[in-house]
């Protein structure tokens, strides 16, 4: 039997990624995915947030480290490793290293019941995406020339943006969370000046980076996928917050400022 090639699965990869975030973005345009404020009855067992963020982001780490090194130093290594490709995995262990080992353990309120249905979709996510992407790192070669190439320069800028704009944006909210145990509270300061969910729009530029710098069809996929899961999902928290909060800021917008 024939063996599939590694391009044939990097493109059923990308179209199954593709496909979800259109499926994403249609479902969660009528209905919130449960957790955290939108959490609600009916959606069955539940585990607490500290190890469901733990589980769920666990293929993202480990399934790319292992496929990647396994052609970068491991048997599957066909040509000499350039610098670009340690640069390209060392930014993806600098996004999940943190996403599953650490932003779990900073979570305020890690007990916070987190349906086992969004774990197991984030889960089976996470094995679709972060193997493929490792496989891309892995096997791609990039002349020395890739490294000054406009498209890697900025697609690594946007990617450390994206990158340091989340990781502080998400360092208010969590300030919020320990100052209102069980309630919420008016974020403020920052780019939530201008936008409710920076969080969000700072991943979405991350992975509009990961998607330059890599060059790839997996990465770009994954970058339109992050869009149509977030950006629902910035809409119904942005809702949520002028539903609550009669004082919110009134020019402050969802996702994109003074424009969504
Ligand atoms: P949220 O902004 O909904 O919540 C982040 C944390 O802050 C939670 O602990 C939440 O508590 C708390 N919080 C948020 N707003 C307030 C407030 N106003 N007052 C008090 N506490 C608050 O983010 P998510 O949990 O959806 O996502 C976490 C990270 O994961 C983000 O960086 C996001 O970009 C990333 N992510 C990426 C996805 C992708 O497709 N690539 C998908 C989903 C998330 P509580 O849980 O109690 O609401």
């Amino acid at each position: 039997m024939a063996s599939v090639s590694a391009e044939t699965i990097l493109q059923a990869g990308a179209l199954s990624i593709l496909a979800l975030g259109l499926a994403a973005v249609i479902a969660l345009t009528f209905l919130s995915a449960p957790y955290g404020r939108h959490a609600r009855a009916g959606w069955g067992p539940s585990i607490g947030a500290r190890r469901g963020w733990h589980l769920m982001e666990a293929p993202a780490f480990f399934g790319f480290v292992g496929v990647a090194l396994y052609h970068l130093v491991g048997p599957g290594l066909r040509a000499p490793v350039d610098p670009a490709s340690w640069i390209l995995f060392a930014l993806w262990i600098l996004h999940y290293g943190d996403r599953d080992l650490l932003y779990p353990r900073r979570l305020r309120d890690p007990y916070r019941p987190m349906p086992l249905a969004v774990v197991g979709m984030g889960f089976s996510f996470n094995l679709l995406n972060g193997p493929p992407n490792g496989l891309a790192v892995g096997l791609e070669r990039h002349p020395v020339a890739w490294l000054l190439d406009p498209r890697f320069l900025g697609g690594v800028l946007l990617f450390l943006a994206g990158f340091g704009l989340n990781r502080a944006s998400d360092a208010r909210l969590l300030r919020l969370r320990e100052a209102n145990p069980g309630g919420y509270a008016i974020p403020r300061g920052g780019l939530f000046t201008w936008v409710s969910c920076p969080n969000y729009l700072a991943e979405i530029v991350q992975w509009i980076g990961w998607a330059l710098a890599t060059g790839s069809l997996i990465g770009a996929a994954f970058a339109i996928f992050t869009a149509c899961n977030l950006a629902p999902r910035a809409l119904q928290h942005h809702r949520w917050y002028r539903e609550n909060f009669p004082d919110y800021p009134p020019g402050r917008r969802a996702l994109l400022p003074f424009v969504l």
